[in-house]
């Protein structure tokens, strides 16, 4: 007897873990996991999201045109190369479906984002590393892996876990680089938390040049990873190929409309990236001042080494998790030495601060 036998690459795949949010015996637990907004949605996203009740029978528009109307008018976009997705997970998937077949060659960096090698593996795929430099992306390493195969090449800029970035000329350097064959994907989740002059999420890229696409989020800054709302910009050859290989109602209606509220609410925005250009340098500081080593970050949160045993990261996550603090462990990501902070609000930053410094000086 012949059972159900998945496709090939299906079995290599590690399921995605996300952050946790709860710990067994402890009631009052901060979620600093997954990089979601500290201050949440904006009060005008959750007002719509209230109001919708009533209209749940009916279809969300398949086409988006409201939300893509918005995000062109938001960012100076041509709404018509705009498509909307259930998350950005969900068009990493896409991407690999449309592009990557089986002998084909997905290229990312070390610390890249889990979910580039599962979308690659589920379409048989094969992913290619390329190291990093100080936890930093390496055009060099990429371009030297890059070849007749390569698909797609991921970068996620700033990248997660590790929260560096790289600055727009070596992203300029890596798409010349890459052969015309090669989709270049900017997975820009963080950019609205960015405030360096030499950073650019790459939309402009995407206008000059048609192997190049960039993936946003209303999870991050706009603090509706609930929802699930992606969006991506991309030249009209890869936005007609996407319209093809989608389901058509991707982006459910509530989703769509909250999507809009949060993204024209600018202030909300605004007080959301000043208030992790307070904390972020302010957490990075006291955690050195403690002795632990922060990679640079310009994201909304930090990768932070820990000593060696019995100092190390593992201990640390259990002591903090004993705390009703949840952060994350990157061990799966090959940085077993670290743990992945979220940045909170000001009361979940005050009472991390505390608890490392317990734990390293207990
Ligand atoms: C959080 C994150 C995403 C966004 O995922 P959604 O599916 O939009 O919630 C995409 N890429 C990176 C690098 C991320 O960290």
């Amino acid at each position: 007897m012949t059972l159900p036998k998945p496709q090939p690459g299906i079995l290599d795949i590690t399921p995605y873990k996300g952050g946790e949010g709860a710990v067994q015996g402890v009631a009052e637990v901060r979620k600093l996991s997954s990089n979601e907004s500290a201050l949440g949605p904006s009060p005008r996203a959750k007002a719509v999201f209230a109001a919708m009740a009533e209209g749940l029978h009916r279809y969300p528009d398949g086409s988006n045109a409201d939300l893509r109307r918005a995000l062109g008018a938001q960012h100076g976009l041509d709404a018509d190369r705009i498509i909307c997705s259930n998350g950005s997970d969900e068009m990493i998937s896409l991407l690999c479906a449309a592009y990557v077949g089986q002998g084909d060659e997905v290229l990312y960096n070390r610390y890249g984002f889990a979910m580039y090698p599962i979308a690659t593996l589920v379409q048989g795929g094969t992913p290619v590393v390329a190291d990093e430099t100080n936890y930093t992306v390496s055009v060099d390493a990429l371009l030297a892996k890059a070849g007749p195969r390569t698909k797609i090449c991921f970068l996620a800029n700033p990248n997660n876990p590790t929260g560096t970035y790289l600055p727009v000329e070596e992203v300029r350097r890596l798409r010349a680089g890459l052969p015309a064959h090669t989709l270049l994907v900017l997975d820009a989740a963080y950019a609205e938390f960015v405030t360096r002059n030499d950073y650019t999420p790459g939309a402009e890229m995407v206008g000059t040049h048609d192997n190049v696409v960039m993936l946003r989020t209303f999870s991050k800054i706009y603090g509706l990873a609930g929802l699930r709302v992606g969006w991506t910009y991309a030249p009209a050859g890869v936005v007609d190929v996407i319209n093809r290989v989608r389901g058509p109602f991707n982006v459910n209606l509530v989703a769509q409309k909250v999507a809009v509220a949060a993204l024209q609410d600018n202030a909300w925005t605004a007080a959301a990236r000043a208030h992790n250009e307070t904390w972020l340098p302010r957490v990075k500081g006291e955690l050195e001042s403690l002795g632990l080593t922060v990679i640079p970050s310009v994201a909304n949160f930090l990768l932070i080494r820990f000593p060696a045993a019995p100092k190390h990261a593992a201990a640390a996550d259990a002591f903090l998790r004993s705390k009703g603090l949840v952060i994350r462990p990157v061990a799966s990501y090959g940085l077993p030495d670290f743990l992945r902070l979220t940045i909170g609000t000001e009361d979940e930053n005050l009472r991390f601060l505390a608890a490392v410094r317990e734990f390293l000086q207990s």
